[in-house]
């Protein structure tokens, strides 16, 4: 990439979800100082899934001066507190992964030392008892409180958020081109992209290229040949089907993940419609097996027909090369577990606004960039594996293969050193706080032998009055909220 030509003229190749939130936010950014231009085809269409998020979307729609009763009435959107997993440890038990702080951290050690004390002086409630947004969730109530003391995120439809975010990149100057990309266009010296020519005849020339074309990656792999990194051997489902359905009952506050033989299925509740799915593994489930298993269990009338879809879980080994970044599914692939994609399609258009400053940008901040991409996605690839190799199933070729497989170093160091000791880090601006890593590794059936010493320097009655305070301040604080559906109900009613 010449480092010294201006950045002009932005292309964004893609209109998902990964392309308008590029457009929307590069457009309210820079949109008097580049010439934004988005080709996408209706022909080709969107990848059509995708329906969970963590909190930091929040963020994301706040620095986009986003009204969050406008976003979530234009995307059927209800609130997520976590995420339930039925059946990952053994079938017929679970344990939630909520976004919530458990406890009261000491500044000296982590509140999971005090709870390991307190169960060896018989304070038997489970950690479960001493989170905010657990609790909630299960009593499905849910409402905005002081200074943001409920942690959410949430489930929305992500073709409407799509579409909701292009009138933003429009209204911002971005302009939409429908049409199909036939050709990408390297420059002969430099090797960089040069343009986009359509299928129409039209050539769209740019100075830098946001790869947004989906699992096709057609600038990023398709011309410029960044490679892949395949992470199948550690993440082996490898297909989904998804369907939606008409709600059949109040939605609830929370995502369930529900493990079978062969992966595990998602049902997530909008305001208007129920998202289900299954995640499987093509080499225990045949298609026609995992649609049976689907279709059967879903409740209420079929919306839509099944969407069959096939991924390969891994990165780009580069997600910037040259004049081009990919972002969204064209970057790599893990599965929805725990709702990471558009995660981390709002990081890179973070980073990339962050990195594209006046225009010129060095060879120092791609690889800057590469560098935290991957280990965002190293980071979530070992917090998915987690729910997988920490299985105690041996029911299925599938979760025995999970069960026995070989794990990265990192994880391992950190399955170890909690068992170990109780302790777990946070390292290089981690998405997955030490309670996500906690109450994921204690639903597993991970439990320390040992805690921080100084939870033992508590008296009797010290160690009770801190744990007793925190459940009760918990209990009374879910006795205080609305329902949840109530609380939707009025929040997208106001205007
Ligand atoms: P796409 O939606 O595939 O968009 C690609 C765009 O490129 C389209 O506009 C298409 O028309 C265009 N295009 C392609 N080729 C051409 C061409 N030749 N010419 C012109 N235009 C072209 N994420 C979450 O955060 N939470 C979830 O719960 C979640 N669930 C998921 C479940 C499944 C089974 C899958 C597969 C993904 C899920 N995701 C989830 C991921 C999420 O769907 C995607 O990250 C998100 O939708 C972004 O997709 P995209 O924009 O990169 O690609």
């Amino acid at each position: 990439m010449n480092s010294n030509k201006p950045l002009k003229r932005v292309v964004i190749a893609g209109g998902g979800t990964a392309g308008w939130m590029a457009a929307a936010a590069l457009a309210r950014t820079f949109g008097d100082v580049i010439d934004l231009t988005l080709v996408e085809s209706e022909m080709i269409g969107t990848v059509g899934v995708g329906e969970a998020t963590i909190p930091p979307l929040i963020v994301y729609n706040r620095l986009l001066g986003i009204n969050e009763a406008d976003f979530m009435r234009s995307t059927q959107a209800t609130f997520k507190l976590g995420i339930e997993f039925e059946n990952w440890k053994v079938d017929g038990e679970k344990y939630f992964h909520s976004f919530g702080q458990t406890g009261r951290d000491h500044w000296s050690a982590g509140f999971q030392h005090f709870w390991l004390h307190g169960l060896t002086k018989g304070h038997t409630a489970s950690y479960d008892d001493y989170c905010l947004e657990l609790q909630a969730a299960y009593a499905e109530k849910f409402a905005h409180l002081p200074d943001d003391r409920l942690n959410y995120a949430y489930h929305l439809d992500s073709s409407l958020y799509a579409a909701f975010l292009r009138k933003m990149a429009e209204d911002n100057g971005a302009r939409r081109v429908e049409g199909k990309i036939a050709e990408v266009e390297l420059d002969g010296e430099r090797g960089d992209i040069a343009a986009l020519k359509l299928e129409s005849g039209e050539r769209l020339e740019g100075d830098f290229f946001v790869d947004c074309t989906g699992f096709r990656a057609l600038l990023i792999e398709g011309a410029l040949h960044v490679g892949f990194d395949d992470w199948t051997h550690w993440l082996p489902c490898d297909r989904a089907i998804a369907v939606q359905t008409a709600s059949v009952r109040p939605p609830l506050p929370y995502t369930r993940a529900i493990a079978h033989d062969a992966g595990w299925q998602w049902r997530i509740p909008l305001q208007h419609r129920q998202g289900n799915g299954i995640v499987y593994c093509s080499r225990y489930l045949s298609e026609d097996e995992a649609a049976e298993r689907l279709l059967s269990s879903v409740e209420g009338e079929q919306l839509t027909k099944p969407n069959f879809l096939r991924f390969t879980t891994g990165a780009r080994r580069k997600q910037w090369h040259r004049n081009c970044v990919a972002v969204g599914l064209s970057s790599g692939f893990m599965e929805p577990l725990e709702s990471t994609s558009i995660h981390l399609i709002q990081r890179a258009v973070l980073r990339l606004i962050r990195m594209l400053p006046g225009g010129a940008v060095s060879q120092r901040d791609i690889d800057e960039f590469n560098d935290q991409q991957l280990t965002d996605m190293v980071q979530i690839r070992d917090f998915l594996v987690l729910h997988y190799k920490a299985t105690e199933r041996g029911d299925s070729p599938f979760w025995r293969q999970c069960r026995d497989m070989e794990i990265p170093d990192t994880l391992r160091h950190k399955i170890e050193l909690f068992r170990e000791t109780g302790r777990v880090f946070r390292k290089n601006e981690e998405l997955f706080v030490e309670n996500s890593w906690i109450q994921v590794m204690l639903g597993q059936g991970i439990m320390p032998e040992a805690y921080h010493p100084i939870a033992a320097k508590l008296t009797d009655q010290e160690l009770a009055g801190m744990l007793d305070g925190i459940r009760q301040s918990v209990t009374k604080t879910v006795e205080s909220l609305p329902s949840h559906e109530a609380y939707v109900a009025r929040f997208c009613g106001a205007k």
